[in-house]
């Protein structure tokens, strides 16, 4: 390529499309793309879409839609969207002015050669997974795999953390979910070219890594005999010189792999005694309905396990409210399972209905906006009231923090031997801040809790 192409990346979405957008952004340096943060500079803007949500689809429009406006000034300037939303629409986002690439998820390790295509005034050009729900074939895992064994090195969103996929794809076909239709079957990789990636993190300092996966403890792999399962995963990783932290998200509350993991979380002291575990509702009908598989009582009788097998675990948990034909009663129940539940956090949303999926076809969108407004609002004060209990458990105690690095407001909270206000996180995903000089970042500190919020304990250098 004759001068160094400057490319504008935006990532949006979950900890999946990050991982995704720094195995392409290593693959795009080493084709010659040096990334720029303006769009202003930018000759290409690569733009990878979530669809989880229609907001998250809308933001991305907006941008497209900015963008437009760019290209009249700036005609030459390439612009590709990838991702979910891009598998979604596939063509449909070709019709859209400002777009010029659009590729899906599995098709990312072509995306150097695409985007020089279109750089050289090819035509616009889709590169998406026709048959999505078909097994890829081994020539397709075996990209993907080669793909990620030699970028998935190269992320350096959070210092001497890392995120390492271990399977792709889901097949829970939970009715208002698109991710089994954007990102195919589950395929789990072969734990030795996981080990092997671990391993190169931890060369270049890497002390944490999380395992990734829509249904991470769904995780199996036959191998010689032999299936592999997250708890082999763990485990094998806990040996590896170096990593000192090792998470995994996002749990499916059954499988029968549940009692290995914990066994290992409460073995191992590499483990975190850290769970995200959605449950989405506490109603049993609502749960049939969304095709969770699992009642309110199972779930909680799992939470139970998991108290008992690893005491002081902190977990975390997700809710969708105002899902089709959601009653008052409904409602009540899921705030019932919260309060029995006493996370650490939950990440609530509002039921939005997404197109190709099951609940979208054939249930209708029943409860009014401000409804699930209001339910989404009650709902995140139960928890707000949990949270706040189980912070203040942490004042007067010394905690392990790996520092991420500057807080938000790093410079505003100097302290008096100008130390910048640092940010970090326990082994239980708790988020401390306090202040310390910033070559702790990356590293662990001792830090003394002496003020809390329902999310955030504040504290001293131990
Ligand atoms: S488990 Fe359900 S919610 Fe999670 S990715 Fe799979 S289909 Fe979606």
């Amino acid at each position: 390529m004759d001068m160094m192409k400057r490319i504008y990346v935006q990532s949006f979405g979950c900890q999946m499309n990050k991982l995704d957008t720094a195995l392409v952004v290593g693959a795009l340096k080493e084709a010659g793309f040096r990334l720029t943060d303006t769009v202003k500079d930018a000759d290409v803007v690569l733009m990878n879409t979530c669809s989880v949500r229609e907001h998250a689809e809308q933001r991305v429009f907006s941008h497209l839609g900015h963008l437009k406006h760019i290209k009249e000034s700036h005609p030459d300037l390439v612009v590709g969207v990838i991702g979910c939303m891009a598998q979604r629409l596939g063509d449909e986002l070709l019709k859209h002015e400002a777009v010029n690439l659009v590729c899906g998820p599995a098709q990312i390790p072509r995306l150097s050669v695409l985007l020089k295509e279109a750089m050289q005034g090819k035509k616009a050009t889709t590169a998406v997974t026709e048959k999505i729900r078909q097994k890829p074939t081994d020539e397709q895992n075996q990209l993907l795999e080669d793909f990620e064994s030699a970028y998935g090195v190269e992320d350096k969103q959070i210092p001497n953390q890392a995120f390492v996929r271990v399977m792709r794809g889901c097949n829970n076909f939970c009715t208002y979910c698109i991710v089994p239709y954007v990102r195919g079957p589950e395929v789990s990789r072969p734990p030795e070219a996981i080990m092997e990636q671990i391993k190169k993190l931890a060369d270049h300092g890497v002390k944490q890594v999380t395992l990734l996966g829509q249904r991470v403890n769904a995780y199996q792999y036959q191998q010689g005999g032999r299936t592999w399962s997250l708890a082999d995963l763990l485990d094998a990783a806990s040996n590896i010189k170096g990593i000192e932290w090792l998470r995994f998200v996002t749990s499916y509350p059954s499988g029968e792999f549940f009692n290995d993991i914990l066994q290992v979380m409460a073995d191992s002291p590499k483990v975190c005694n850290y769970l995200h575990i959605p449950a989405q509702s506490g109603s049993d009908r609502i749960l049939q309905a969304m095709n969770r598989r699992y009642s309110s009582r199972e779930y909680l009788d799992l939470l139970g396990r998991a108290r008992e097998i690893v005491p002081g675990i902190s977990i975390a948990g997700d809710f969708i409210v105002g899902f089709s034909g959601e009653t008052e009663e409904d409602f009540e129940a899921t705030i019932d399972l919260v309060r029995k539940a006493r996370y650490k956090n939950a990440f609530i949303f509002k039921y939005s209905p997404r197109p190709g999926t099951t609940a979208d076809k054939r249930l209708q969108d029943t409860i009014p906006g401000d409804v699930k407004q209001r339910r989404n609002v009650e709902l995140l004060a139960v928890q707000e009231k949990i949270s706040d209990e189980l912070s203040r458990d942490f004042l007067g105690k010394e905690v392990n923090v790996l520092v991420e690095g500057l807080s938000k407001k790093s410079h505003v909270n100097m302290d008096q031997n100008d130390n910048p206000q640092l940010i970090g996180r326990t082994s239980g995903d708790w988020i401390v801040v306090f202040n310390g000089p910033e070559s702790l970042t990356g590293q662990f500190a001792q830090v003394k809790i002496t003020a809390v919020s329902p999310l955030t304990l504040f504290g001293q250098l131990g």
